[in-house]
């Protein structure tokens, strides 16, 4: 059990191709027991991260502490992490068992015995007792993928490092394993960093997510906090499906707040003590989750808020939701409605958007200037500064 601390950690790729930097002093701390979740789009430096802490990678620049040790100049046997990659990395001629055991057997001086009751318990954890004999040609890919959890389980290591360990697996499966995979980390309660470039396994797994563009780690929050208050609007339209609804727009001064304009429609209407920044008249750009733009009746809440005319493009059937795309003026806004909500191509339909839904973030430096909530007395949300 330890703490995983990144420090600043960097990684600048320098070959013949040029120099890139990959990851860009990442700094996160990974409490002991908690199952934290890198998430970001393909090439944004997740492996490179994992790969400096497991040490099959040098870091540049940084510092990587597990519990109380230093551990980036340590050889990989040395730290005490197990590692399991999405390809399973599994040897073809060994049984399961035998895949389970040959790192205990050579990187420790375990008896016969100690190895074997580990390997036992570990498959009696992964439900895969009966595998044990079998080699990895004769299992499924969910099996194989147990397989190589159970040969980092084995080794009972301080950090457990996931990437992308589910890619491989169907979809129901995926979903079965991510479930399966929360249980044995609980189980174990061993701290685990777990790499994705999908946002929905990320929020759902999650103690925290670490989201990271370019190298560069915006922002480390339970999933949650990250998806109703971003850092930026990076943060803001990566997390959820379908993706926030964002577009230029003004700012309007008015008596009670100001009116949130794209084109000629306001699309949101907020009191001005949701902003702390006087905004009036400046740029923005407005973000809105598909889930709050509503096309029901009900009335106006007593903090603002917006209605506006929209042309139904078409209706997605979802079974639980409805998507609709939605035509306002020039721009196309997609709404996550209830499933009795079903309007038909060119219907003609007012859309509302409450003022504590309005997302805003600077054009220029992109950071959040207004997360859900109206800001003020009495509600949880505190407005944001700008920096
Ligand atoms: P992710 O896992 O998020 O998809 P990676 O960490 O694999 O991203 O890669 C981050 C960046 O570093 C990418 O632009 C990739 O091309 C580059 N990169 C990764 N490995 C190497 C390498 N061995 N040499 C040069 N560039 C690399
Ligand atoms: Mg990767």
């Amino acid at each position: 059990m330890a703490e995983l601390k990144l420090y600043d950690i960097t990684k600048i790729y320098d070959d013949a191709e040029g120099t890139e930097t990959a990851v860009d002093k990442a700094s996160v701390t990974v409490n002991d027991g908690e199952f934290l979740v890198l998430v970001g789009p393909s090439g944004c430096g997740k492996s490179t991260t994992l790969r400096m802490i497991a040490g099959l990678e040098t870091a540049t620049g940084g510092t990587i502490e597990i519990g109380d040790r230093e551990v980036q100049h340590l050889a990989p046997s040395e730290r005490d992490v197990a590692m399991v990659f999405q390809s399973y990395a599994l040897y073809k001629r060994m049984t399961a068992r035998q895949n389970m055991g040959y790192g205990l057997k050579h990187s420790t001086d375990m008896s016969a015995e100690e190895r074997d009751r580990r390997v036992r318990e570990s498959a009696e954890l992964l439900g895969i007792e009966e595998l044990l004999d079998d080699k990895p040609e004769a299992m499924s890919g969910g099996q194989k993928q147990r397989v190589a959890l159970g040969r980092a389980i084995v080794r009972d290591p301080d950090v457990f490092l996931l990437d992308e360990p589910l890619s491989n697996l169907d979809a129901k499966l995926r979903s079965h394993m991510r479930t399966e995979l929360q249980r044995i980390q609980s189980d174990l309660g061993v701290t685990t960093v777990y790499v994705t470039h999908d946002q929905t396994e990320a929020m759902t797994m999650a103690d925290r997510i670490a989201i990271m563009n370019n190298g560069v780690v915006q922002q480390v929050d339970p999933p949650e906090v990250a998806y109703e208050h971003p850092n930026n609007e990076f943060v803001g339209a990566f997390l959820g499906s379908p993706a926030m609804n964002i577009f230029d727009a003004v700012a309007h001064e008015d008596t009670n707040g100001y009116d949130i304009g794209v084109e000629d429609t306001t699309l949101g209407r907020i009191p001005h003590e949701a902003v702390e920044d006087d905004i009036g008249g400046e740029s923005v750009r407005f973000g809105v989750r598909p889930e709050d733009v509503h096309l029901d009746d009900l009335p106006d809440d007593a903090t603002g808020g917006c209605r506006f005319p929209a042309t139904v493009r078409v209706t997605e059937y979802q079974g639980n939701d409805n998507f609709v795309y939605l035509d306002v003026g020039d721009r196309s806004l997609t709404a996550r409605v209830p499933p009795g909500i079903y309007p038909e191509p060119s219907d003609e339909v007012t859309a509302r958007i409450a003022a504590e839904d309005v997302y805003l973030f600077d054009p220029e430096t992109t950071a959040s200037i207004k997360t859900r909530g109206v800001g003020g007395e009495g509600t949880d949300t505190q407005p944001i500064t700008r920096g």
